[in-house]
């Protein structure tokens, strides 16, 4: 969508909060309040929500918005636009074709808050469906839970007539998980190209465009050689050596999407959705899912949600923490500095820490409050460094605010 059109329909929106046809919810405020909170829409979300459209005309945020100004349910916009992701294959971190867990299967973690509504739902290591955000939208608008875990989750998902397939990888994903196999246990899985190498020939079977790619530049405090040495889990290792190596986006390893929204009547909802850490123990459930960590709304204040290493949301309970500071007061940029400082403060075990004892891994923060401010924040503000808003003037790229910076 073009500048103009962003600004065309947004000015629409704008003349249907000030028009007797304003959601009854906010007329049910009273004139007072509901003036108070009519604000500029705004949608952020992590870089996935921009860099993928899957084939179409639209990236996450650009459909979010466009669902918003046009009256769309404030969640379900978030959902159609966090689908999109979910559904592109080049999109590792997320949905279908996300990198899966260390046996190779897919499992997806997803949960969404409706501001208004005070709905939540959540699914957790579900296999088979490609868009397990729209399968916890169905947990919170049609039972009494919050959460579903695994076979339940599936099955949930097909009675409710959701395709459920057997295997989300796609070829992309398996080579990579295949690639990683190799290098944590080189003994067993071997390189057919060192192998047909070590013949004198040339080649191999393997997409050259998946393996052995070097990447120039770019890195994070995750990738600091010193702290990847230091560590005892070789698979965690590996992972990270292969995003140095340039085999998968580090936006990938660390994949999900965080997409949050205020509307014009300054209600706010939330979706979270990933593929979770690739190679994972089978059946780790991150932050993701889990409301407090992953995502939190409250539509009196604002939302917030993550990217990262989930453990330490779940840990510190980050988004939760979020918008209780900025229920205190805070603007979103100090709310998010204030938990990222919690979290660098409770990082104390060595293998978590680089040589300078920082954390050596990354969190993301995104944060909307009822008045329409917005901040992207990430414990490191180095690597890909930016996050996705879209409002008015467009979807476009920010700067994320670093905690640390190396
Ligand atoms: N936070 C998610 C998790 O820990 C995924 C990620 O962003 O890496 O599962």
């Amino acid at each position: 969508m073009k500048r103009r059109d962003f600004v065309r329909t947004a000015a629409a929106a704008a003349g249907a909060v000030a028009s007797s046809s304003a959601p009854l919810s906010a007329a049910a405020r009273g004139p007072e309040l509901w003036l108070r909170r009519a604000v500029r829409p705004v949608v952020v979300s992590d870089v996935s929500g921009i860099r993928y459209t899957n084939g179409g005309p639209e990236s996450a945020v650009e459909r979010a918005f466009r669902g918003i100004v046009e009256g769309e349910d404030l969640l379900d916009a978030l959902i159609h636009g966090v689908n999109i992701p979910e559904l592109d294959p080049e999109e590792t971190g997320i949905g279908f074709g996300g990198l899966p867990n260390a046996d190779g299967v897919v499992q997806l973690d997803s949960c969404c808050m409706h501001g208004p509504r005070k709905w939540a739902g959540g699914v957790a290591g579900i296999e088979g469906v490609r868009t397990p955000s729209r399968v916890a939208r169905a947990v919170a608008e049609l039972t009494d839970h919050h959460l579903i875990a695994g076979v339940g989750a599936r099955e949930f998902a097909r009675d409710l007539g959701f395709q459920v397939e057997d295997d989300l990888n796609t070829p992309r994903s398996r080579e990579l998980w295949l690639e990683w196999r190799r290098r944590v246990d080189p003994g067993h899985w071997l390189d057919p190209r060192e192998r047909l190498r070590g013949l004198g020939e040339r080649g191999g079977e393997t997409d050259p465009d998946l393996i052995g790619r070097g990447r120039s530049g770019g890195g994070q405090a995750s990738l600091d050689p010193g702290a990847m040495r230091r560590r005892s889990d070789a698979w965690y290792r590996a992972g990270l050596e292969m995003v140095r190596d340039g085999l998968i986006p580090e936006h990938s390893f660390w994949g999900t999407i965080n997409c949050d929204a205020v509307g014009p009547t300054g209600d706010v909802c939330g979706v979270t959705t990933t593929s979770g850490l690739a190679w994972k123990i089978p059946g780790r459930i991150g932050d993701s899912p889990i409301l407090g960590a992953g995502l939190y709304v409250d539509n009196e204040v604002g939302a917030a949600g993550s990217t990262g290493r989930g453990e330490a949301n779940l840990y510190n309970l980050s988004s939760a923490m979020i918008v209780e500071f900025m229920r205190q007061g805070m603007h979103p940029k100090d709310a998010g500095m204030a938990i990222l400082e919690r979290i660098r403060a409770n990082t104390v075990e060595p293998r978590l820490q680089d040589e300078n004892g920082e954390p050596s891994f990354d969190v993301r923060f995104f944060i909307v409050n009822t008045a329409g401010e917005y901040a992207g924040v990430a414990l490191w503000g180095s690597g890909e460094n930016a996050f996705a808003v879209c409002d008015e003037n467009g979807a476009r790229e920010e700067p994320l605010e670093g905690l640390l910076t190396r």
